[in-house]
């Protein structure tokens, strides 16, 4: 027992030498102070409220490129909360501020407004105990509700933050991180720090998976299966590219960024033809490219590129490559180190622990991301990914969360956004 001592204390001078405990600006004395308490409280007394509402907003449909009715609700939400400055762009991004008294940070707060599921996708919320069961529940229906009474919260108890707080209802998320990209080029705003909230609370991400997607396509002149023995066809050269992408040498699994199995190439679409009795003029697949760094990527792309290439030359069939426009560049980037660093990370891991669950696992920042934040990482901007309830199996038609974490996670965004904005 007595040589316990020494050892705990060297480990703390450890993990204080990794983490500056000053990058974190969060305090549990911070939501003792009058107006934040109100805020806090004002949450508990609407929390029935608030899965109602969470469960209308989740059953408005909200296809990428459809958003209309969820954004146009989110404009209409940030009228009432007396927000400045409020927009809808062209690709639908709704934005508004909620003015600082001046001298702090400005910090978005960016939830998406679309879904994975097409407009035809039947959405109704089941109630089973504490668990909302629908395509949508929480991806990222559950983050834009907590988002959302989050800055009504802070309306509530007449929080004042130093710094600006924006809140960024974002389009087209799914369909490559879009709407958030064109918001960050071109809507004026050089926010300080970027907060997407967009993950289960029991996650912070601070980095930003590199993410290539192709769809490569095969043509020939095509011809009856009476006359295919031997003749070029796009479909081998498919089958045949495919087989190749999966023989492309992957590095080690990289460790410690929660579930995920990356570097990662996945086909994800395969199509053509249109009858049996033919070669097919065209045949086609898409592949989804995944991995944590922009050296990796750049190799994998070259490795994927080249292989479908070849499948096409050795079945002598006709071949295009296009790329879709998720590529992000990532040259003004910074090192892992410096982003771990960042308060803006300290500071969300802090909170999400202290928020946690009673009993779960401790929450640790990984380096990843698949989020509006990449946007914000690709230009050096501090930027991290957090979520406020627990949520499950995201883009799945049995996609579930936990209502009970809703209450919870809102006093989690409503403890970053006043600890990163009257630091
Ligand atoms: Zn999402």
């Amino acid at each position: 027992m007595v040589d316990m001592l020494p050892r705990l204390a060297a480990v703390a001078l450890i993990s204080a030498a990794l983490v500056p405990a000053q990058n974190n600006w969060f305090t549990p004395a911070i939501l003792k102070e009058p107006a934040v308490a109100k805020a806090l409280e004002s949450v508990d007394a609407r929390s029935s409220a608030i899965v109602d509402e969470w469960v209308h907003l989740v059953e408005i449909p909200s296809p990428s490129h459809k958003e209309q009715a969820r954004a146009e609700y989110m404009r209409a939400e940030m009228e009432k909360l007396g927000l400045s400055e409020i927009r809808v762009d062209d690709q639908l991004n709704v934005s508004g501020v909620r003015k600082g008294t001046g001298g702090g940070p400005s910090v978005v707060f960016a939830a998406h407004t679309d879904t994975v599921f097409p407009a035809s996708t039947p959405i109704h919320v089941r109630r089973d105990g504490d668990i909302l069961t629908a395509p949508g529940i929480g991806d990222d229906t559950a983050n834009l509700m907590a988002t959302l009474e989050m800055f009504r919260a802070l309306n509530r108890g007449g929080v004042e933050t130093k710094g600006d707080l924006i809140f960024l209802a974002s389009s087209q998320e799914e369909v490559g991180l879009l709407g958030a990209k064109h918001w960050l080029a071109n809507s004026g705003y050089h926010p300080d720090m970027f907060i997407a909230v967009d993950l289960a609370s029991n996650q912070v991400w601070y980095g930003a998976l590199r993410i290539s997607q192709y769809k490569f396509v095969y043509t020939s002149p095509g011809a009856h299966t009476l006359e295919s023995r031997g003749a070029p066809s796009p479909a081998k050269a498919v089958a045949k590219a495919i087989t190749a992408l999966y023989e492309i040498p992957l590095p080690p699994l990289a460790q410690g960024i929660d579930s995920f199995k990356v570097p990662v190439i996945n086909v994800g679409m395969i199509g053509g033809g249109t009858v049996f009795n033919a070669i097919p003029r065209e045949a086609w697949f898409t592949v989804d490219l995944r991995s944590l760094d922009s050296a990796t990527q750049d190799r994998l792309a070259t490795a994927v590129v080249s292989a479908a290439q070849q499948a096409a030359e050795k079945e002598g069939v006709g071949f295009h490559a296009e790329e879709t426009g998720v590529a992000i560049d990532y040259s003004k980037g910074l090192p892992q180190s410096v982003r771990l660093n960042q308060p803006v990370v300290q500071t969300a891991v802090a909170v999400a622990n202290f928020f946690r669950r009673p009993g779960s696992a401790e929450i640790k920042p990984a380096d990843v991301g698949s989020t509006d934040a990449n946007n914000a990482v690709a230009l050096g901007l501090p930027a991290v990914a957090v979520g406020a309830v627990l949520e499950h199996q995201p883009h799945r038609l049995e996609e579930f969360a936990e209502a009970s974490s809703m209450v919870p996670g809102i006093k989690s965004l409503i403890a970053l956004a006043v600890s990163l904005t009257t630091h």
